[in-house]
């Protein structure tokens, strides 16, 4: 089976699993989506208002912005594949809960385990605690870390960047220096 059709068979099991705790509110899941052979993945935290009703990861304001800054590092959404570290709308967009985030794992690492990425770049601290637990996003983004075999670069949430205008400086800096950091690694 192809990594797309493995994809596929993963995200149809994850549409009929009534357990997903956050599957009652939401009107669509948000798997994921792009380059099914792709060496990079972005890990974001959990669809908001627009890919909720698109069932589309990054398609509302946070997914414009990110699409401003992927050139940066020499990217186009094309060179990656796109998830969350939660595949449902949490309700008004509240962060994900400890006992959320573990549910939607397993089928994260399912994810991780077909994609077999190189580079994780994930998108805001949820996903950065699921490979980096106990540091500070304000310590750490933009910088490359081994986590058994992934290299794996945590980023500030483009919604933070939406928010808060110096942090926007320093994610445009951080994906400046992120084609820097891909350019010496073999994908
Ligand atoms: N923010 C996220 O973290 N993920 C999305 O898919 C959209 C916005």
């Amino acid at each position: 089976m192809s990594k797309f059709e493995e994809l596929h068979k993963l995200k149809d099991e994850m549409e009929k699993d009534n357990s997903l705790p956050l599957k009652k509110g939401a009107t669509k899941l948000v798997f994921g989506t792009g380059n099914t052979v792709a060496k990079i993945l972005c890990v974001g935290e959990g669809p908001g208002a627009t890919e909720d009703s698109t069932g589309l990861p990054f398609v509302g304001q946070a997914g414009k912005l990110l699409d401003k800054l992927f050139p940066l590092a020499g990217l186009e959404r094309k060179n990656v594949f796109i998830t969350n570290i939660v595949h449902h709308r949490p309700p008004g967009n509240r962060d994900p809960l400890p006992n959320e985030i573990e549910a939607y794992g397993k089928y994260l690492d399912k994810i991780i385990d077909i994609i077999k990425p190189k580079v994780i770049i994930t998108l805001g601290r949820f996903s950065m605690a699921k490979f980096l637990p106990n540091v500070f996003i304000s310590d750490v983004h933009g910088k490359k870390f081994k986590v058994d075999n992934f290299i794996v670069i945590p980023m500030y949430h483009p919604a933070a960047s939406l928010r808060n205008g110096h942090i926007l400086e320093a994610e445009k800096n951080d994906f400046l220096q992120l084609k820097d950091i891909l350019s010496t690694i073999e994908l």
